[in-house]
């Protein structure tokens, strides 16, 4: 199987080698295996005809059959364009037009003739017209066999190259024929007969040319199930690894803990927050490693959740690290967390990349010792002359910034027994997808805020009633509390005329409030530039914080009572609550106020909808999953991670359940998938893991 399907798509037939560097550049394709995976991503229904009459303009594509009764060509020079009168069965018409190739068009288009044309329905006077209608000749009896037909994905580069979703389509027909024989069953027989699969062979055949709807359906049914069984099967086998190997450190001793909770804390812990504690603190004690997620919304107190768990490493003579993607978290969870850690008189330290030599030596040495019990920071803490006396627990905020890699570098700081781990996440996960993402791992979910906290209140404004909106922002900071601005920004596009926007921002924000003072952040500063203006406003000097989203994450300033972002059609769903979550931290109402122009589309629409209505997080995290699919939602870096060829988790759900009790079960069963009956899975694993697309992205 391997070697065929890596055979470069230049060999195709049809393809050559400037098309296969077209097809390798626009998408990323670059082999037989890749090309054959490109699934349609709709059909269209060729079994369907309307009548003229029945058309309306919410329809997709449609197709009627009739007969060509005239044509002329109008207008003049650019203007000029081809209409065709098309009269159905019943004598309804439908005018066919052409803007381009009107020449061509004029002379090929056959007068009184029977035609099928396919297109979308346009309604204008009162009348149906179809531009560029793809056309069928019914005299020329060349009987199309697909029921569906396929459309690809292409690109506007591919289209001007001449490669359209018909010319895909050409080349998938010749890889099917020679490709073909060479599939191979993946799945078992026994889970092909359970849930009645479709093999796999037919089921690629028919998932890009449907010989029947009920083919299509199984074909459908058949690859998804299998995408999501392998998904869940190689979540199992780790965790399977995991349990039954590594071993962990056992933390049974609560003196401090009792101390802390009796005299030091201020506040009572909320419902939520004691029942996750009791989860880590049962893992803790088996005297197996512990992996655990721990979600929680944006303000529901994870910061303590982590502080306690550090505290029992340390009652048990353990250190612990809490590794933050940035340095402005960092320094804000070292704050939150040494002012618990002072009151018990336990040594906490802070690393980061502008941490002094000076300061840096002192940090590893107390580290080497084991005198500092709790450390904070970022990257730098994985450079390899940070070692530990006996790290037991690490604790990784916002997980999906730091790659795998990275985190198992962390883990590696203990060589005789692995710490245990506590991830952190403040993205709200759907459950379908934290199943997917994290099956191997043991979730915890704070879900319940603390007590008194106010409802955000969330209004939409359109750009026009900005001095409205200033006047609000006036009347907040006269009653003293403080204001963010944000502006999208596309970070990944560092170039400074991306900043046009901020920069144009920034200046009217200060025209507009001459009396009070504006802090700016954004992600092309230097760290310390960012941190000292980041601390400005955070000490109250300043009274506004205009920033791009890099004050999305975890920035605590319990003072400020209004977040307005800009644009804000141009930030998801997500996104928009991340950053709400930087208000309503303290004891004020706090209002989030969504800026926009007039003309917004229909899912800007729904996303602004959806914010004023709910403060939930999990709702929004469902409807945005909704709204943009599952790559989208974990943010760029995490995209590949779910790059599903063909299951959609929004959809899926149900399938993705029997995936999973079907990859449970063969696991429990054959743990090593010895068994005769399981070597079509064990082979595909193999060839999974080495043909690194896809696979290798999951983790
Ligand atoms: P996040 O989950 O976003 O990291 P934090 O841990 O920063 O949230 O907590 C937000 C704020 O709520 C902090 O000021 C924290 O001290 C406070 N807090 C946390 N738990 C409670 C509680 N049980 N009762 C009252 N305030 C709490
Ligand atoms: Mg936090």
């Amino acid at each position: 199987m391997t070697n065929f399907f890596n055979t470069k798509l230049e060999f195709l037939k049809g393809v050559g080698p400037m098309r296969a560097e077209l097809l390798q550049k626009e998408m990323g394709m670059f082999t037989y295996g890749d090309l054959i995976q490109h699934y349609p991503f709709r059909y269209l229904d060729r079994t369907q005809f309307y009548k003229v009459a029945e058309l309306d303009e919410s329809m997709p594509y449609v197709q009627v059959r009739g007969r060509v009764r005239g044509k002329q060509i109008l207008g003049e020079g650019r203007k000029q364009r081809l209409s065709a009168i098309l009269v159905d069965e019943a004598g309804d018409e439908l005018e066919l037009v052409w803007f381009k190739g009107v020449k061509w068009m004029e002379k090929s288009l056959k007068n009184h003739t029977d035609y099928i044309v396919f297109g979308k329905p346009t309604a204008f006077n009162g009348k149906y017209n179809m531009a560029h209608p793809e056309l069928e000749d019914l005299t020329e009896e060349k009987q199309t066999t697909a029921f569906l037909q396929p459309v690809y994905n292409t690109t506007e580069k591919l289209k001007a190259h001449r490669i359209d979703s018909k010319v895909i389509s050409r080349m998938m027909e010749m890889l099917l024929k020679v490709a073909l024989p060479q599939i191979q069953e993946t799945l078992s027989q026994d889970l092909i007969d359970q849930y009645r699969l479709m093999d796999k062979r037919s089921a690629m055949a028919n998932i890009h040319f449907p010989e029947s709807a009920e083919k299509y359906t199984a074909a459908k049914f058949r690859l998804k199930f299998e995408e999501l069984f392998y998904i869940q099967l190689r979540l199992f086998r780790q965790k399977l690894v995991r349990k039954s190997d590594l071993e962990g450190q056992i933390f049974r001793n609560t003196a401090t803990l009792t101390d802390f909770y009796k005299n030091h804390l201020t506040f009572d812990l909320t419902g939520a927050q004691k029942r996750v504690i009791k989860e880590i603190y049962k893992d803790l004690t088996t005297g197996k490693q512990m992996n655990r997620l721990l979600q929680g919304d944006v303000g529901s107190g994870k910061t303590i959740v982590a502080f306690i768990t550090m505290l029992i490493a340390a009652d048990n003579g353990a250190q612990s690290v809490l590794m933050a993607p940035t340095e402005i978290l960092a320094g804000q969870h070292y704050i939150g967390l040494k002012q618990f850690a002072d009151s018990l008189g336990i040594n906490i330290g802070k690393l980061t990349g502008s941490t002094k030599a000076k300061d840096r030596k002192i940090l590893h040495e107390q580290l080497r010792s084991g005198e500092m019990k709790m450390i904070v920071g970022t990257h730098a803490l994985l450079e390899d002359v940070v070692q530990f006396h006996n790290l037991g627990l690490c604790i990784v905020d916002e997980q999906h910034r730091f790659g795998v890699e990275q985190r198992s570098k962390l883990w590696r700081k203990n060589p005789r027994i692995i710490p245990h781990v506590l991830v952190m996440t403040a993205t709200p996960i759907p459950r379908t997808l934290a199943m997917t993402l994290y099956g191997d791992l043991d979730v915890s979910v704070i879900d319940e805020m603390p007590a008194g906290r106010k409802d955000i209140i969330t209004v939409h404004r359109f750009d026009s009633h900005r001095l409205r909106v200033f006047q609000f922002i006036r009347d907040e900071i006269k009653l003293g509390r403080q204001v963010y601005i944000v502006y999208p920004l596309i970070e990944e596009s560092e170039q400074m005329e991306n900043y046009k926007d901020l920069m144009d921002g920034f200046e009217s924000v200060q025209r507009a409030f001459p009396e009070y003072k504006v802090s700016m952040v954004h992600g092309k500063m230097k760290p310390q530039d960012k941190d000292y203006e980041m601390q400005r406003f955070v000490k109250h000097e300043t009274h506004i914080m205009v920033a791009t989203t890099v004050i999305e994450v975890g920035v605590n300033v319990p003072n400020a009572s209004v977040m307005v972002i800009e644009s804000a059609e141009r930030f998801g769903l997500s996104q928009l609550h991340q950053l709400r979550g930087r208000v309503g931290r303290g004891a004020e109402q706090s209002y989030c106020i969504l800026m926009t122009g007039y003309k917004i589309g229909k899912d800007t629409k729904v996303r602004i909808e959806t914010m004023v209505r709910t403060n939930n997080g999990f709702e929004i995290a469902d409807i945005d999953l909704k709204l943009r699919g599952p790559g989208d939602l974990m943010g760029t870096q995490q995209s590949g991670v779910l790059d599903l060829l063909i299951a959609d988790l929004s959809k899926d759900a149900p399938i993705l359940q029997e995936a999973r009790a079907a990859s449970q079960r063969v696991l429990k069963e054959d743990p090593m998938l010895e068994q005769a009956q399981n070597q079509n899975i064990r082979r595909h694993i193999q060839s999974l893991s080495t043909a690194s697309r896809n696979w290798s992205r999951i983790s």
